[in-house]
């Protein structure tokens, strides 16, 4: 269970059903809680507080707490310590049981191999700040093993993973290496922000109308993904106590390995279905990589894909603007193009993509 986002003013939430909020779920078996990525400081603060309130009177020793380090922001080995000794503040507790690198990739882990900050790691653990280490991951399979590899003392690696992300983001075979390599596998990102269980569209719908068992869309995502045996535990935002009581219910009956064949294929149909509405048949393979200009082509198709996939613009145009892509700098050169196996018109491609990410005319 990630910390639940609260959307709208932060200023209005309600801090007590917030903690009642908490205190279901592990009166009821939740036992990881996950602060989440610190997108906004102040308001990344007073969840840690409001956290460390909900986990007093006894609550801070029946869960697990993770924190995420921010690896983007990490200049120096003291930024590390400075980043967790305020968790630690915020949260009223002497030790955090999962610290991860969030968000490594593979332009911020080497960044973080030259400042060294595992050693800074090592030391947190060994005066006992930190229970165990682990990382945040969004990159491609490759970078995965790069980073497993590199260090025998990784605990844990959290992964966005749906059952549209199956063969990227590292994808099955990331979830499976990471697992095999003896790192517990936490999911995020399962319902793709919501995306999976917004309205979908007619091509989609009919397959759920045909599927053999009627359940909500938060059902069948969440099921797909608790049916790894690999997965050690999936994170969810929350908004209300319902979703809490719904999530923490269907984790009680949900099984590994239970889905049944006809729910595999519904649910691979509606994959293909997805896929289908895809405006640029791009794979990720990133063969047209790297761009001398910085481009990165793939994520930008990808963005643009979803966006029209799951009919959700905004998000697209927040992520766009977020990761600052730069398509105005695009030269026309032509090498991504000579470059792609599959001969998609790149350039073309990526002015469309534009038109609707960046508002182009
Ligand atoms: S055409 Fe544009 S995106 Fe493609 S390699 Fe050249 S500068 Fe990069
Ligand atoms: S080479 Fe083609 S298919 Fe592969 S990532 Fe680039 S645009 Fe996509």
């Amino acid at each position: 269970m990630r910390l639940p986002s609260l959307a709208g003013d932060p200023a209005g939430i309600d801090e007590d059903e917030v903690v009642r909020m908490l205190r279901y779920a592990i009166d009821h078996g939740v036992n990881y809680l996950d602060l989440g990525y610190p997108c906004d400081m102040e308001w990344h603060e007073r969840l840690a507080r409001l956290l460390g309130r909900a986990l007093k009177d006894g609550y801070r020793q029946k869960v697990k707490i993770a924190a995420n380090l921010p690896s983007f922001l990490i200049d120096s080995p003291a930024d590390f310590d400075r980043y967790l000794d305020d968790r630690l503040k915020w949260l009223q507790t002497g030790c955090i049981d999962f610290f991860l690198f969030g968000g490594l990739d593979r332009e911020t882990w080497p960044r973080l191999q030259e400042i060294d900050v595992l050693s800074r790691a090592e030391a947190a653990m060994a005066d006992g700040r930190i229970d165990k280490v682990g990382f945040g991951f969004h990159d491609y399979f490759q970078t995965l093993r790069e980073i497993l590899d590199a260090y025998d003392n990784w605990a844990l690696c959290q992964l966005q993973y749906s059952y549209m992300d199956i063969d990227h983001h590292p994808g099955v075979g990331g979830i499976r290496y990471a697992a095999s390599e003896g790192l517990a596998v936490v999911v995020t990102e399962s319902l793709k922000g919501g995306r999976l269980t917004r309205k979908p569209p007619e091509s989609v719908a009919v397959i759920w109308t045909d599927a053999p068992k009627n359940r909500p869309l938060a059902d069948w995502g969440l099921r797909w993904v608790w049916n790894h045996p690999e997965v050690a535990t999936v994170v969810s935002d929350m908004s209300t106590l319902e979703q809490v009581a719904a999530n923490v219910a269907l984790a009680d009956a949900v099984e590994p390995d239970s889905l049944t064949v006809p729910e595999e294929v519904v649910i691979g149909r509606v994959r293909d279905a997805y896929r289908k509405l895809r405006p640029v048949p791009c794979t990720a393979c990133r063969g047209c990589m790297p761009c001398p200009l910085g481009i990165d082509v793939p994520r930008i198709f990808e963005l643009y894909n979803d966006a029209v996939m799951y009919d959700d613009v905004e998000t697209a145009r927040s992520l766009y603007r977020i990761e600052r892509h730069d398509i105005d700098s695009c030269n026309e050169c032509g090498a991504c193009v000579a470059a792609c196996g599959l001969k998609i018109p790149i350039t073309d491609r990526l002015k469309e993509a534009c038109k609707l990410l960046a508002g182009w005319k």
